[in-house]
């Protein structure tokens, strides 16, 4: 399978994405297979519909340690359909961030480090979770590109964006002074 996977600087990235109105139709499902086809064949944290030019309310959220977040929780592939943030602590924590929209790109980002979210699973069924860390990092990241934002808008300052090869250098170079510690 292959999706056109939409880049920064094209239009359709920056649409409010419409709510899904029938979970069990055949098309949505189908959407949903690929997704998570696709997030799998990929290895990403998640993936939303709008980057493969569908602007509909669904993204997908998987999470397991790989080497570029080795601190990564395991957190199976989960269906997001038609989210919202319920409640969010003002509390924040600075994480870095990548998009498979932005290539080569990474960006440190503030993020609520809590959150409470409703949303509908893929039999749709309406559940409330809390997310906290890494995962409620995930599920904002998603979210926003329902909503036309991407993380390169959320950074504070353009000094927090990296090129892919700068930011691996910094990791590598970070991790040999834990080791030395
Ligand atoms: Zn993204």
């Amino acid at each position: 399978m292959s999706f056109e996977l939409l880049q920064l600087g094209h239009p359709h990235l920056r649409l409010q994405a419409k709510p899904i109105v029938n979970v069990h139709d055949p098309d949505i499902q189908e959407l949903i297979g690929d997704l998570l086809q696709f997030v799998e064949e990929v290895g990403g944290m998640g993936i939303a519909a709008p980057q493969i030019d569908v602007s509909l309310q669904l993204f997908i959220m998987a999470s397991k340690p790989n080497a570029r977040y080795p601190q990564a929780p395991v957190m199976p592939q989960t269906v997001v359909i038609n989210p919202e943030i319920i409640a969010s602590t003002t509390e924040q924590d600075i994480g870095w961030e990548g998009c498979l929209s932005v290539p080569g790109i990474r960006g440190l980002v503030p993020r609520a480090t809590h959150i409470k979210v409703r949303y509908l699973t893929c039999e749709g069924d309406t559940i409330e979770r809390d997310y906290d860390g890494f995962i409620a990092r995930i599920f904002q990241h998603e979210l926003d590109h329902l909503r036309g934002t991407l993380f390169t808008d959320r950074v504070e300052n353009n000094i927090d964006l990296m090129a892919e090869q700068e930011w691996q250098r910094m990791l590598s170079a970070d991790s040999h002074t834990q080791v030395e510690d």
